[in-house]
């Protein structure tokens, strides 16, 4: 059976003295949580005391973005390297906020990919459709391109070592989740694209659901047979939601 993750994205939040705290009381929760890795990905400024709060902790951490570079006159970049450096395992890539605002392309997120993995980081590669594009039918479209864009670039062999996290536009920040039938039918198509080209792989592969995940709604999602666990914003700023949300993937490891 796929071990459940639970990774926490803060996004552009925090400051020394919350992070302290929030960091502190994860390390003391989270613990024995049996088929459940934790992970959080606090902006770049805070990896250095996120390393020095959660080392020797159960608790994983990872840069939210990456350059495709490595390194240079890059100005504002952080490279798969420096992340390495403050024990960075994950970095998410292709965030839709990374994809929206800051213009980033399939093409630019399928090499920050092979960057990230050449460098020994594990990507979480993030895809998903917006609203206006699940109304036009075309959600497994837009995932699918999503999706060929590393392969083509990266090969199948390389999810080996990344994770997907489906996160649909329409449900990150808004409180609109998807429902678990909703969910968990493209978490099947995906699994289902890469089986086309390795079987095992696909089986093995872990898919995170993000998008408006609370502790209310953990288990129904990450009760479905192809979710593996969650990609969680707004609910990671909070100790105790994070906690109970990463207690509700160990409830579905226990009764799976
Ligand atoms: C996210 O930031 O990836 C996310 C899913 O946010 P939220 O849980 O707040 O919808």
């Amino acid at each position: 059976m796929r071990q459940k993750l639970v990774a926490g994205n803060w996004k552009m939040h925090g400051n020394l003295v919350e992070n302290q705290a929030l960091l502190a009381s994860l390390r003391t929760q989270l613990v024995g949580l049996d088929g459940v890795s934790c992970a959080v990905f606090v902006p770049a400024p805070y990896l250095a005391q996120t390393q020095q709060m959660l080392a020797g902790s159960a608790i994983a951490w990872g840069g939210q973005n990456v350059s495709e570079y490595d390194k240079g006159a890059y100005t504002g970049e952080t490279s798969a390297a420096m992340l390495l450096d403050f024990a960075c395992r994950y970095v998410l890539l292709g965030h839709s906020e990374r994809r929206a605002i800051f213009g980033e392309t399939d093409v630019v997120i399928a090499v920050k990919f092979v960057a990230a993995q050449k460098a020994g980081l594990t990507p979480i590669l993030c895809v998903g459709e917006t609203l206006e594009e699940r109304e036009a039918g075309r959600a497994e479209a837009v995932i699918a391109r999503q999706l060929d864009a590393v392969l083509e670039v990266a090969g199948v062999d390389a999810l080996a070592k990344a994770i997907v996290a489906y996160e649909p536009v329409w449900a990150i920040g808004t409180g609109k989740t998807a429902s678990p039938a909703q969910a968990q039918a493209v978490h099947a198509f995906i699994r289902e694209k890469i089986a086309q080209l390795d079987v095992v792989l696909a089986h093995n592969l872990t898919i995170l659901y993000g998008g408006s995940v609370k502790a209310n709604n953990a288990v129904e999602l990450f009760g479905q047979a192809d979710i593996d666990g969650g990609l969680i914003g707004g609910a990671s700023l909070v100790a105790d939601d994070f906690v109970a949300i990463c207690q509700a993937a160990q409830s579905c490891t226990v009764a799976a």
